[in-house]
C-alpha cells in the first residue's frame, strides 16, 4: 500500500515539476519515503479532471453510487491492517489506536454509501392552488479538500464519503506529514474502480500546499470547500473562497472543557478523562484543554488522574503495550513544552510528568492551579498535558467554560440529572460528552461552534454541505 504518486484523473502521477518530499517516522526521524510534490498546475491538472469526471458521476443513480463506494468500502476492509500501519509509521500514534482509527474511518465510508440511496426531496405544500412545488437535492460539483495529519485517514473519508455519495467529485489535499495513509485510500479507490477523476489526491509540502490551497480556493469551478485544521489557516481559506463565493466547510480548533462536579463518578470521571485527553497523545481537537473541578472531589480526581498518568508508556507506538506515541514533530514537542513553562512560572504545580523525553515524545503531565490567564487556558495545546482548575459553583464552571471562543466539544461529569441538562444547554459547545469522554462516531453530527467551525460532518446532516436545493414551481394549465 505503499505509493509514490499522487492521483489526478484515475492515473498515479509525478509533480509536473518532478519535484518530491519527504516523508518522516515521527518515532525516529528516520525517512519512510518520498512523495510527489504538486504545485499550481498539478493543482490545475486535478480541477480538470474533477470537471471531466462530474457529468457522468453524478448522472449514476444513488444506487450505482452507492454500489461503487461499496466495493471502496470493502477493500478498505480487507486492507484495514496496511492502512492501521502507513498511519502509525507516519503519524506515530500506538498501532492499536491506528487501527481504531481505520474503523472509524470506515464507517465514514459505509455510512455514506448507504446515505446515497437517501437523498430525497420534498414535495411541498402550494399556498395556490393552480401550482405544485418541489424541492430537489441535487449535487454541489466540483469539492476542494484540505486535511490534518492528525486523523490521516478518517479527516479525508468523513469528507469524501459524503462528497462521492452526494454525487460530486474531489480534490483532496492531505497534510504534508501524512500523505501515505490517503495515497493508500486513492489506490484502493483506483481498485474499486471509482472512475478517474472523481477522487484526486494532490501531495504537497507545506509551501506548496499554501499555493495548491489558493489555486482550490479560487478557480471558479470549485463549488465548495471542506476543511479540517486550525482556526488560523480557516479564516485564511475563508477570505480566500469569498472571491468566488464558494460553499465553505470548517471544522477548526478546540480548546474543550472536561467539567467534573462533585456528585460525579470518580471512577467514570477518571477513565473519561483520560480516554479523551490522551488519545494521539493530545493531538485531538476535541481533546480537553481545561480541566474544571469542583471543590469536594479535586483533589481525590487529581490525585487518581496523576498516578494514572504516570503508569502511562510513552513510546514508539509499534512497541508492544505503548499508551502514548510521540508528538507530530519538534514544533510540537516546543509548544507543549512552552505552555508546561508558562504555566508553572504563573504558578501551577506540576503533580506528574512535565518533562519532553527524547525526540519528539512528552510525558504524560498534570498541572494543578492553572488559571486563565495562562497560556494553556487560551491556546490548543496539542499534546499530552492534563491542565486541571478548581472551581466553587456550577455558575462558576459554566462561565470559565465558555469564556473562550472556541466552540468544539465540551465534557461534562454529574450524576445530577437536572444539572447534566442544564449545563449541556448552556454549554456555547457543538459537541457535549455527558459522562462520556468518546463521542465520535459516524451518526453523531461532528462540528463547532462560535469560532471552532461552520457545518457538520458525518451522521444524517453531514451530506447536505455537499448538496444544493433547487426549487421547482409547477404552474397547471
Ligand atoms: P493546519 O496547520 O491548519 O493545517 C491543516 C491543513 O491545511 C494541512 O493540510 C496544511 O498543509 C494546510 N494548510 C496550512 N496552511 C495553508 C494555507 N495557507 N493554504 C492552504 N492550505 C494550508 O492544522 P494542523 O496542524 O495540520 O492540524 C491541527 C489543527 O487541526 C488543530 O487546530 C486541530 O484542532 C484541528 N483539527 C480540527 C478538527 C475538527 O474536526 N474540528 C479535526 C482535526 C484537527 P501542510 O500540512 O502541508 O502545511
Amino acid at each position: 500500500m505503499l505509493q509514490q504518486h499522487y492521483l489526478c484523473g484515475g492515473r498515479r502521477q509525478d509533480a509536473v515539476s518532478g519535484a518530491v518530499f519527504a516523508v518522516n517516522d515521527p518515532a525516529t526521524g528516520a525517512q519512510i519515503t518520498s512523495v510527489p510534490n504538486a504545485g499550481e498546475p498539478d493543482a490545475v491538472a486535478a480541477i480538470d479532471a474533477a470537471e471531466q469526471a462530474l457529468p457522468s458521476w453524478r448522472a449514476l443513480t444513488g444506487k450505482e453510487r452507492a454500489r461503487t463506494m461499496r466495493r471502496w468500502y470493502n477493500l478498505l476492509c480487507e486492507h484495514a491492517d496496511d492502512l492501521a500501519v502507513l498511519i502509525s509509521a507516519e503519524e506515530g500514534k500506538p498501532l492499536a489506536e491506528a487501527h481504531g482509527e481505520v474503523d472509524y474511518g470506515l464507517s465514514f465510508v459505509e455510512w455514506f454509501a448507504e446515505e446515497a440511496k437517501r437523498v430525497d426531496g420534498n414535495v411541498l405544500q402550494s399556498p395556490q392552488s393552480d401550482k405544485r412545488l418541489l424541492a430537489l437535492k441535487q449535487p454541489i460539483g466540483i469539492c476542494a479538500s484540505i486535511t490534518p495529519w492528525n486523523f490521516p485517514m478518517a479527516m479525508i473519508t468523513r469528507k469524501v464519503a459524503p462528497a462521492l455519495a452526494a454525487g460530486c467529485t474531489i480534490v483532496v489535499k492531505p497534510a504534508e506529514q501524512t500523505p501515505l495513509t490517503a495515497l493508500a485510500i486513492g489506490e484502493l479507490a483506483l481498485r474499486a474502480e471509482i472512475p478517474g477523476g472523481v477522487l484526486n489526491i494532490l501531495t504537497a509540502d507545506a509551501a506548496n500546499s499554501v499555493t495548491i490551497g489558493k489555486v482550490l480556493t479560487s478557480d471558479p469551478r470549485v463549488a465548495h470547500l471542506s476543511f479540517t485544521g486550525s482556526t488560523e489557516v480557516g479564516r485564511i481559506l475563508m477570505r480566500q473562497c469569498a472571491s468566488t463565493i464558494k460553499k465553505v466547510a470548517l471544522e477548526l480548533g478546540g480548546h474543550a472543557p472536561f467539567i467534573v462536579f462533585d456528585d460525579a463518578d470518580l471512577d467514570k470521571a477518571v477513565e473519561g478523562a483520560l480516554t479523551a485527553k490522551y488519545r494521539n497523545a493530545g493531538q485531538a481537537c476535541i481533546a480537553p484543554n481545561r480541566f474544571y473541578v469542583q471543590a469536594g472531589i479535586h483533589d481525590r480526581f487529581v490525585a487518581r488522574i496523576a498516578e494514572r498518568s504516570a503508569a502511562l508508556r510513552v513510546g514508539n507506538g509499534f512497541d508492544r503495550g505503548i499508551n502514548v506515541g510521540p508528538l507530530i514533530d519538534t514544533h510540537a514537542v516546543a509548544k507543549v513544552r512552552q505552555h508546561v513553562d508558562d504555566a508553572t512560572r504563573q504558578g501551577a504545580q506540576v503533580v506528574a510528568g512535565g518533562c519532553a523525553g527524547e525526540g519528539n515524545f512528552f510525558q504524560p503531565t498534570v498541572l494543578t492551579g492553572v488559571t486563565r490567564e495562562m497560556v494553556i487556558s487560551r491556546e490548543e495545546t496539542f499534546g499530552p498535558v492534563i491542565a486541571v482548575a478548581r472551581f466553587e459553583t456550577e455558575a462558576e464552571a459554566l462561565a470559565l467554560a465558555n469564556h473562550r471562543e472556541y466552540g468544539l466539544a465540551a465534557y461534562l461529569y454529574t450524576r445530577d440529572l437536572a444539572r447534566a441538562w442544564r449545563v449541556a444547554e448552556g454549554l456555547e459547545f457543538g459537541m457535549v460528552g455527558i459522562n462520556a469522554g468518546a463521542i465520535s462516531n459516524e451518526v453523531a453530527p461532528f462540528g463547532g461552534v462560535k469560532q471552532s467551525g461552520l457545518g457538520r460532518e458525518g451522521s444524517k446532516y453531514g451530506i447536505d454541505e455537499y448538496l444544493e436545493v433547487k426549487y421547482l414551481c409547477v404552474g397547471l394549465q
